[in-house]
């Protein structure tokens, strides 16, 4: 959350900078820690409503993440193909990771980039942030426009199934528009790209 609010230079949206007056769910009465993971923490906490009685919040806290739309020189855009365990499924996805507290999210972006599609950018520009699940979870993924690629060597971690594919904006969208492209960050960074960048 701190990077969220760093990048937008305002506390606003910070779940941290709110002030207590305009939580109203400010009061909680317990909070309890189911399990706390490499990746996530489940917490459930009891708060009480301003009606007076109490609520249930189940929370996922999450480190946030980033997630880039890579732009080749002649326009295509890299689109990875990965598996992923939750749904027992290959997805196409924009290229992403989590944060970690060592490094800032734009270095982490560049770091992705290079070891899921093997390119490195010249230029990252960030382009917005936004909460994936709110209703559940803190996650918030930060997305960046890659460009100026050079193909360097991709270096998947362990357990990473990726292949890269290269496809226009149009084929994206024809994916999109299918039912090929079902990722959600994926789909955001794929109109946002359109709408900020090929519309004029
Ligand atoms: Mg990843």
């Amino acid at each position: 959350m701190a990077d969220f609010c760093a990048i937008r230079g305002y506390v606003g949206i910070c779940f941290r900078g709110i002030e207590m007056e305009d939580n109203p769910e400010a009061a909680v009465l317990n909070h309890q820690e189911l399990y706390r993971g490499k990746i996530v923490n489940l917490y459930v906490d009891t708060i009480r409503l301003t009606s007076g009685g109490t609520g249930i919040r189940e929370v996922v806290r999450h480190p946030g993440g980033v997630t880039a739309v890579p732009v080749l020189d002649d326009g295509r855009l890299l689109l990875i193909r990965q598996f992923r365990y939750p749904i027992q499924k290959y997805i196409f996805e924009l290229p992403a990771g989590k944060l970690d507290s060592n490094q800032p999210p734009l270095e982490t972006m560049m770091r992705e980039l290079e070891e899921e599609t093997g390119y490195r950018a010249g230029t990252m520009d960030y382009e917005c942030s936004f909460y994936t699940s709110p209703g559940i979870s803190n996650e918030v993924i930060h997305l960046y426009t890659a460009r100026n690629l050079t193909p360097v060597l991709q270096h998947l971690e362990e357990g990473e199934h990726i292949t890269v594919i290269a496809n226009t904006l149009a084929e994206c969208l024809q994916k999109f528009q299918a039912g090929q492209i079902t990722d959600g960050k994926t789909i955001l960074g794929i109109l946002w790209y359109r709408n900020k960048y090929s519309l004029k």
